[in-house]
């Protein structure tokens, strides 16, 4: 067996083959996955399926009857070991299989509580894997207290279903406020409210001392003293991409795989795409973590296996969704110096701006105002803060 090896069957793993198959590609696709589930789309984890919305079937992204009918030999439940770049050959265990290009989308780990802190304690959970949100739904019931660690969006999502099935919620976010890695005050205000209508009691600025109890988590002491009884934990503290095989295989590694603008790493036989990778941008190098990145860079990849030799270029956006309040990003920005709000009532925005050039967008509840940004944005283009400014003003005059 030859052809193309993909590792890791996520978002990425599984855009890539198909891409592969649909732009002709005749040989040998394997795709092997450690989940024992086919690929699925992990963005509901914390959103609808959490909620008991979505049926299971409904987060898979293709029929699973679709691999064998195009060929494409999907192997599950099985994790790859090691990667003989001499031999050009995955190892799993035992077993080996050859490839003539190799693909790593292994996407990102949670990061963990450590144990010495109470992290391995029953009822303490990650969200990442259809196993862990099916491992914490039983614990979603009326009245049961749970304390989330971490204010991102995981986190707050984590904290949005639980609010919403009449739990008792505590988040605790160290930083200073929630949101501070990805957003701007304008935006963690706005979620910290919305939190704050629905019963979640948010405490900023306070860390996790240790959780307590004997082999099941019953109580948290946090950094400024105060106990808490809970009956679980949800641990949302961010991730690190999974460069675990790369790393052994000697590839170069630079917060993330690191690739070439076309996705290929320090082997050219081998690529990675989506989470776990890293690639050149502006001056240094970015990885997103998000589905539109791991769609994008997957089909850049899959070209480039074919010859077509492109540059990938990153249209980043993300949403999250918590209550009733879809929010809409497009855009990075890192490096803004100004914010201009768009207050239109229920639809909010936030512009990121530095100096007079447009960088990224929040928009709640206001999907004109991210297509109008994400276009302006896509194109380089910026957008004339008075317009943006004036919430009765049509936002299209600025697409020209
Ligand atoms: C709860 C949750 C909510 C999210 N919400 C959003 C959202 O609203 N919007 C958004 O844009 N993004 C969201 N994301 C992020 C998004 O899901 C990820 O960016 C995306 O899944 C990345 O795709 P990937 O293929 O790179 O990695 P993954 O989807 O993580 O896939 C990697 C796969 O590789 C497998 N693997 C790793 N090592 C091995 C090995 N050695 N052998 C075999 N298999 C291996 C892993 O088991 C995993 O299944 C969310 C993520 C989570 C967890």
């Amino acid at each position: 067996m030859s052809g193309v090896v993909v590792i890791g069957a996520g978002q990425a793993g599984a855009s890539l083959v198909a891409k592969l198959r649909s732009e002709g590609y005749e040989g040998p696709i394997t795709l092997i996955g450690e989940e024992p589930v086919p690929p699925y789309q992990r963005p509901p984890l914390s959103k609808k399926y959490l909620l008991g919305e979505m049926a299971l079937e409904r987060l898979y992204l293709r029929p699973e009857s679709y691999y064998a009918e195009t060929g494409i030999d999907l192997r599950l439940g099985l994790r790859v070991t090691g990667i003989d770049r001499a031999a050009r050959e995955v190892v799993m265990g035992e077993a080996r299989l050859s490839y003539e290009h190799l693909v790593l989308t292994t996407g990102s780990r949670p990061r963990h509580l450590p144990a010495a802190i109470g992290g391995d304690l029953g009822g303490v959970h990650v969200v990442r894997t259809l196993a862990d949100v099916d491992a914490m739904a039983p614990g979603f019931r009326p009245g049961a207290r749970v304390l989330i660690v971490g204010g991102g969006y995981i986190g707050l999502e984590a904290a949005a279903v639980a609010a919403s099935r009449g739990m008792q919620v505590v988040l605790v976010e160290m930083a200073p406020r929630i949101l501070q890695r990805v957003a701007a005050k304008e935006t963690s205000d706005y979620f910290r409210a919305l939190h704050g209508r629905h019963g979640v009691d948010i405490r900023e600025g306070v860390g996790l001392e240790r959780l307590l109890g004997d082999d099941q988590v019953s109580g948290a002491r946090l950094s400024d003293g105060t106990e808490l009884a809970v009956d679980m934990v949800i641990v949302g503290v961010g991730i690190v991409p999974d460069t675990a095989l790369a790393e052994a295989a000697g590839l170069a590694i630079d917060n993330g795989i690191a690739v070439d603008a076309q996705g290929r790493t320090s082997d050219p036989a081998i690529w990675a795409a989506g989470d776990c990778a890293s690639f050149p941008h502006g001056e240094g190098r970015l990885r997103l973590e998000s589905v539109p990145n791991a769609i994008d860079m997957a089909d850049c990849v899959a070209g480039n296996i074919l010859g077509r030799g492109v540059d990938y270029v990153p249209k980043p956006w993300f949403w999250s969704d918590q209550y009733d309040v879809k929010l809409q990003i497009t855009g990075l920005s890192t490096g803004y110096d100004r914010i201009v709000t768009r207050d239109g009532g229920a639809a909010v925005s936030f512009w990121y701006y530095r100096g007079d050039q447009l960088l990224a967008v929040d928009a709640m509840n206001d999907p004109r105002a991210y297509m109008v940004g994400k276009r302006l944005i896509d194109a380089g283009k910026s957008a004339d803060p008075a317009v943006v400014a004036d919430a009765g003003a049509d936002l299209k005059v600025l697409l020209g």
